[in-house]
């Protein structure tokens, strides 16, 4: 457990709304060192990273979320998954004329998809939407303040060192005794700076903005970098593309190779390993996991 990779939830006590700040350094780092990612894709991949993680504290679930954006600019594609327990991955693909500028230039016409996977029980949901606004804050405040009614804002940096960012929300309910609640909450949450978000500890955090209200901080939660691929997902998806496209694969490398896009581990199925895809039978938990 590394103390710099938390998440931290807290509420106002007299007014229904609430707070998360997430700050990843070492599961941030474990995003970086796998990929050499130029520094506008970073700062854009960092700062979903920290979106994703703060969507997901606002919502039960069990199971993952996946954050996608989608475009049609040199920076086509940015992936996180984030867990219920707090694990993340994330991956960026882009071209090489990509350089800093509006977030319109980077992603070009461009969509924003969130697919909640639950482990067991409930539908799985998705929602698109256009990409809209000037930054991923912007974007992701548009989609959560439309798809759940709920007014949402959130500040979102990153850097080479570490990704950052607060979430704000108003809770269904009255804020008739103090109605300034909410504007002046949002209006504190402005005034906290980059280099304050990607540098000051949490309860720090929530202090410097908070400290003459009345604030419940409950106790930070860890954050980790972890990849779900296995061997056995690795094979489902094999089996999915089917036994004559395996078939020419392994004709022309003799082996079928596989390279996992989020943490780079390598499989491999040699001819025999290939030939058990379409015999042995589909491995019923993975069967049931992937309608
Ligand atoms: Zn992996």
């Amino acid at each position: 457990m590394n103390s710099n990779d938390t998440l931290q939830r807290f509420i106002f006590e007299q007014v229904p709304i609430r707070g998360e700040i997430v700050r990843l350094n070492a599961t941030w780092q474990a995003v970086l060192e796998r990929r050499d990612y130029p520094p506008p894709v970073r700062t854009l991949l960092g700062e979903i990273m920290v979106a994703a993680a703060l969507l997901a504290a606002t919502i039960k679930f069990s199971g993952s979320l996946i954050m996608q954006v989608q475009g049609d600019g040199p920076v086509p594609l940015l992936v996180v998954e984030c867990t219920s327990d707090n694990t993340l991955r994330a991956v960026a693909h882009w071209d090489d004329d990509v350089r800093p500028g509006p977030l319109a230039d980077m992603l070009g016409d461009g969509r924003l998809v969130i697919t909640v996977n639950p482990s067991e029980g409930t539908e799985r949901y998705q929602g698109i939407v256009e990409l809209e606004g000037n930054s991923i804050a912007e974007a992701l405040e548009n989609y959560l303040t439309r798809s759940e009614q709920l007014d949402t804002r959130l500040w979102l940096a990153a850097d080479d060192g570490q990704a950052a960012g607060m979430l704000l929300q108003r809770l269904p309910g009255s804020t008739d005794e103090d109605a300034d609640a909410w504007p002046r909450a949002v209006h504190l949450g402005t005034t906290l700076t980059r280099d304050e978000l990607l540098a000051l500890p949490a309860p720090e955090i929530v202090h410097r903005l908070y400290h003459e209200e009345d604030i419940r901080l409950f106790e930070s939660e860890p954050v980790s970098f972890r990849c779900s691929c296995s061997r056995d997902r690795v094979t489902l998806m094999l089996r999915m593309l089917g036994n004559e496209e395996i078939h020419d694969i392994l004709n022309e490398q003799g082996s079928v190779k596989v390279d996992c896009e989020f943490c780079g581990q390598h499989y491999e199925l040699d001819s025999i390993d290939a030939e058990l895809l379409f015999t042995a039978p589909v491995p019923a938990e993975m069967a049931s996991t992937h309608h």
